[in-house]
């Protein structure tokens, strides 16, 4: 026999949402509990399945079991469907497990038809309350069971045909139409949906119940509904279930009424009841801002005793669920009903308060307080925000690359960006560009924001964004940049120039036109206490990836345990280093010329290293040899290119710009990310990393010598075979024997490699041979096992999970199948030869909280992430160790 298709509310409970939805589950919950809830039933997210899985064919049994529960809420409402002198109305809505709110349809007032109307008005209904319902049931049916069968059809044709009338009578609020015309409106709407598609309009409730239900089914699939699931990663299999519902009327008179609201302030997190009514209305009234709606707090004054009864209803929902509610109302002639009630969204301020209070009120243990902040949501309190309630103008939409909001000039190259902004004459600017490398990194310091129209989450951009905490829209595909004109235009045409002023939420992606205020994010002792209960659960290491002092003493205020990866050629950009580091590349093959550079350099980085062991205070510090390809310290080829030609054209000195340009050409790559890079620069110019290791070890004497302590960890990029690592390793090892002898002191350094070639993660075991420790290069390891460019893929990688190609950009979130193979291999292996060895992962996913999970799944001894990601990390790792994430969507 087929399973149960139809639940009356009394017959299930909240721990129902797969097969009832979430607002069928919490229907049933809140009937057992006693709360006024129209009777109702709940058809299952099952029969959604079966639906389309026999081509959008309703079950044949479905019927009886509806008829069956129709009885019954017949019985307790003393009315009938479709029975004129006592008719029962119905609503149907949508409810899946995770809200998707908006996305569905919804039929109010069915049951209605010409009879029922007449008879309702006869018996001594309000004539325009009657009509004014059979109006909005007309509308809504056709708009969502017939629109599929004749696309000419949509709310907006019936709309119109009220604007006319109402413009006709020469009025221009619905309350002045009178009964009489709303009568002859539902005639007209008869009659056009019968022209425009030779439909008639149904009659029989039951016939409009069937519809009903159809419909809801099928608007699982619309447009809107996909592209809600597939942002917020909710699969497309679940399907919705359906709730058919006794209806209440908030629009009968001024004794009636709807709203919404929280049972705790939803921005801030603070404890009172939190939301919005509307008298004489129905919740649509409220939704489409026909009329503003009033503060939950004048119902107190307006109506005391439905009040009382709403604020105990809302103490008794959240005794019961543990959390916060988001509830929907309806007050019929003074009577009070709950039609919905969800666990209610929330800021990420507001989550932590929340928590954190529901604790001290002794709801839930600290254990389960962790579990209920999605690690993301952290992002919100951390950076800062476009103020609350600021209305702007979205002209573009590009990757949400750097969270955060940032609002400044339009500037269309660095160096202009960094002498107007933070650090020059101390204008807020938004840097523009096409792509950013590098070169740009001064300019987008000096930056408020970043905004490229090429480049995906882990492009350069990006990665210097969450590391700097810099709000960036990368990959922003509907603008296109202009830097010779010093301007971009967006796909409708749209001209911004230089000088003009923008702003982008970065948690969005969003790019706004002109300026917005924002605020700074505030650390409250609430954050505090929360991240302190996470670190008691939590059993995996959290380091940062940061490159200076600053950096890592950002990141230990944000609870860094160290730092897991420092990229040292960071450390070359800066203004006072990259004439030299020019003009080592530009006799490079000139062993004396390196020498001498490199002696330079020396100095700089030795207290580079000092710094940050300085800051460290005795916590350890994995630090990358140099890694990227030279020519990315070189301006772009392209532009230097027609920069000389144009000089050479108008005979203006070309004067150091041609050896520049020999320089970038010889050091040009066809794939510069598969070229002379990581471990293999080492070993054609050994100079180099030779004095990366000195700088490293005298930086770390220097420490040691001062009192504290220092733990270097000297690591190794780009190993593919165990001999790269030998011979780096072995002229390393000669320095570092060397430096410890000179400066007399113990340093407790390691060396150790990352495994970012796939190769390398295959042959494991012979690394760990040579490794001391492994740290997981993931994006290099995803770029190359699926063998696409990081820099390039936004190109394709956007269609590609749009079409469920993949589930998932994998730059984001870590391939568990496909990469994630590579790295359980390379665990197992190197532990075979050395169990001991110490393991974690410096990509950008290292931050991400899915990754972050699946991290402490296979053993990873720390996750290492830029600092403004740590305590999302630290949370993300506490969820993990309890086994449990915050689970509503
Ligand atoms: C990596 O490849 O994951 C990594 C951390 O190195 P980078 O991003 O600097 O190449
Ligand atoms: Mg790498």
């Amino acid at each position: 026999m087929a399973n149960k298709r139809v639940y009356l509310f009394r017959e299930g409970d909240k721990s129902q949402r797969d097969l009832l939805g979430g607002k069928g589950a919490n229907l049933a919950e809140m009937t057992n509990i006693g709360l006024p809830v129209p009777p109702g039933f709940t058809i299952t997210t099952e029969v959604c399945t079966e639906y389309y899985a026999t081509g959008k064919q309703l079950p044949e049994g479905l019927y009886a079991e509806m008829e069956a529960a129709i009885t019954d809420i017949e019985a307790s409402e003393g009315k009938k469907l479709g029975d004129p002198t006592n008719p029962l109305l119905l609503s149907v809505r949508s409810g899946a497990k995770f809200s998707m709110p908006g996305m569905m349809d919804t039929v109010l007032n069915l049951g209605l038809n010409d009879e029922v109307a007449a008879a309702m008005v006869a018996a001594g209904a309000d004539k325009r309350f009657i009509y004014d319902s059979y109006r909005r049931l007309i509308m809504m049916l056709s708009d969502v069971a017939f629109s599929d069968k004749n696309h000419a059809i949509s709310k907006h044709g019936f709309e119109k045909l009220f604007y006319d009338l109402k413009a006709k009578l020469g009025v221009s609020n619905d309350l002045d139409v009178t009964g009489d015309q709303l009568e002859q409106l539902c005639m007209d709407y008869i009659k056009y949906l019968k022209d425009l598609s030779g439909i008639d309009f149904p009659q029989d409730s039951r016939v409009q119940l069937k519809e009903a239900v159809e419909a809801v089914f099928r608007s699982w699939n619309n447009d809107r509904a996909i592209i809600y699931r597939r942002r917020e990663k909710i699969d497309d299999a679940i399907g919705t279930a359906v709730n058919v519902q006794a209806m209440v009327f908030g629009n009968m008179g001024d004794d009636c009424g709807t709203g919404v609201a929280f049972t705790r302030n939803a921005a801030n997190g603070e404890n009172h009841v939190f939301g919005e009514y509307l008298m004489n209305a129905q919740g649509e009234d409220v939704v489409a801002g026909v009329r503003t709606p009033m503060p939950i707090s004048e119902l107190e004054a307006q109506n005391p005793a439905i009040y009382a009864e709403f604020d105990k209803t809302c103490k008794i929902l959240e005794d019961h669920y543990k959390d916060m509610q988001d509830i929907e109302f309806t007050i019929e002639r003074n009577k009070l009903y709950i039609l919905q009630c969800r666990s209610g969204k929330r800021t990420g301020t507001a989550a932590v308060k929340i928590a954190v209070d529901m604790v001290a009120e002794g709801r839930i243990s600290k254990q389960e307080a962790v579990t209920r902040v999605a690690p993301d949501l952290l992002n919100q309190v951390l950076l800062p925000v476009i103020a609350p309630g600021t209305k702007y103008e979205t002209i573009a939409k590009g990757l949400p690359a750097g969270p955060g909001a940032a609002t400044g000039i339009a500037i269309f190259d660095a160096h202009r960006a960094a002498e107007l902004g933070k650090g020059g004459q101390g204008q807020r600017v938004i840097l523009v560009r096409a792509d950013t490398s590098p070169d740009d990194l001064g300019g987008m310091l000096a930056a408020q924001g970043v905004l490229t129209e090429r480049g995906g989450m882990t492009s350069h951009a990006a990665l210097v964004a969450r590391g700097f905490g810099i709000p960036t829209v990368a990959g922003c595909s509907e603008i296109s940049v202009d830097a010779t004109n010093r301007q971009f235009t967006t796909k409708d045409g749209r001209v911004v120039k230089e000088g003009d002023f923008i702003s982008l939420n970065g948690t969005q992606g969003e790019v706004i036109i002109g300026q917005v205020p924002v605020e700074d994010a505030k650390m409250t002792g609430d954050f505090g206490t929360f991240m302190g209960w996470a670190d008691e659960f939590r059993t995996m290491g959290v380091r940062t990836n940061a490159d200076t002092p600053g950096d890592v003493a950002k990141a230990i205020a944000l609870g860094a345990e160290g730092v897991g990866l420092c990229r040292t050629e960071h450390m070359f950009f800066e203004e006072d280093r990259r004439p030299i580091v020019v003009n080592m590349i530009l006799d490079i093959d000139n062993a004396e010329t390196r020498k001498a550079a490199l002696a330079k350099l020396l100095e700089f980085q030795r207290e580079d290293f000092r710094g940050i062991f300085a800051a460290l205070n005795g916590l350890p510090a994995t630090i990358r040899l140099i890694d990227p390809p030279l020519h990315e310290f070189l301006p772009n080829l392209v532009e230097l290119t027609a920069e000389v030609a144009t000089l050479e054209a108008t005979g203006k000195p070309v004067g150091d710009k041609e050896r520049i340009l020999k320089a970038a050409e010889s050091m040009h790559e066809i794939n510069p990310m598969l070229g002379l890079r990581g471990c293999r620069l080492s070993i054609v110019y050994p100079e180099i990393v030779e004095m990366q290791t000195r700088a490293i070890l005298e930086g770390a004497a220097a420490v040691i010598k001062a009192g504290g302590k220092a733990v270097p960890e000297i690591m190794i990029p780009l190993v593919g075979h165990v001999n790269e690592l030998k011979v780096v390793k072995a002229a390393l090892e000669a320095t570092a024997k060397a430096v410890v002898e000179e400066q007399g002191v113990e340093i407790p350094y390691s060396f150790g490699t990352m495994i970012e070639v796939p190769r390398g993660a295959l042959t494991a075991d012979e690394i760990a041979v040579e490794a001391e420790f492994f740290s997981f290069g993931t994006n290099d390891l995803t770029q190359m096992t699926f063998g696409f460019s990081r820099d390039d893929s936004d190109k394709f990688l956007k269609p590609y999970v749009e079409q469920k190609i993949l589930p998932g950009d994998p730059f984001e979130s870590i391939d568990q199948t496909g990469v994630g193979l590579l790295m359980e291999m390379a665990i197992e292996k190197a532990k075979k030869v050395r169990p001991n060895i110490k393991l974690g992962i410096c990509g950008e996913h290292g931050g991400e909280p899915e990754s972050v999970k699946y991290c402490h799944k296979i053993g990873l001894n720390y996750v290492s992430c830029s600092p403004f990601r740590v305590p999302i990390a630290r949370l993300a790792a506490a969820q993990a160790a309890i086994g449990k994430g915050a689970a509503d969507k």
